[in-house]
């Protein structure tokens, strides 16, 4: 019950028990497919979720991701005491099995695919900062017709001067 290097060892979830116990092998790098999932589920588990960070709704998204890309070999065997595949393992194993490895999987990568979702996320914090605090010094009260002149923004002061100068 524990991640040595690149190895979990887990108690025999295999129907039987045939084991002592289960290692599982991660692989030494994250492939790109899986670290793009992994991205795009942190994503979905945060948006809409600024400022209050889910912990257990990130895991919902991305533990999936971890056991179906991080993984390099197992020793599980299935019911017919033949090897079980790697894409088998959401149908064949316990949920508590499948949960460690990918908890293990998260200790192994998860700062590592955290990384450029930060940049992201910090970029698109920087870039909706700018936007707002350009709509605030917008002045209130305009007509929607003098919107189109939005993008100069000597436009304002201009049309403020002018009842002044007539
Ligand atoms: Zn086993």
């Amino acid at each position: 019950m524990a991640l040595v290097g690149r190895t979990l060892t887990v108690e025999c979830p295999c129907p039987g028990t045939p084991h002592e116990s289960d290692a599982v092998e991660y692989r030494r790098v994250l492939p790109l497919a899986g670290g793009m999932a992994a991205i795009t589920a942190m994503r979905d588990a945060t948006l809409g979720a600024f400022g209050k960070f889910d912990n257990l709704r990130l895991a919902e998204h991305l533990f999936p991701v971890y056991l179906a890309h991080a993984i390099d070999a197992w020793t599980f065997t299935g019911e017919d005491g033949k090897p079980l595949a790697l894409d088998a393992a959401d149908a064949a194993l316990p949920f508590e099995t499948k949960y460690l490895i990918a908890d293990a999987a998260d200790d192994l990568f998860g700062e590592e695919v955290t990384r450029p979702l930060a940049l992201m996320i910090e970029k698109g914090l920087r870039a909706g900062l700018t936007a707002r605090s350009t709509s605030r010094k917008k002045p209130s009260g305009r007509s929607p017709r003098s919107r189109s002149a939005r993008s100069s923004p000597k436009s304002s002061a201009t049309e403020t001067s002018e009842p002044l100068i007539a």
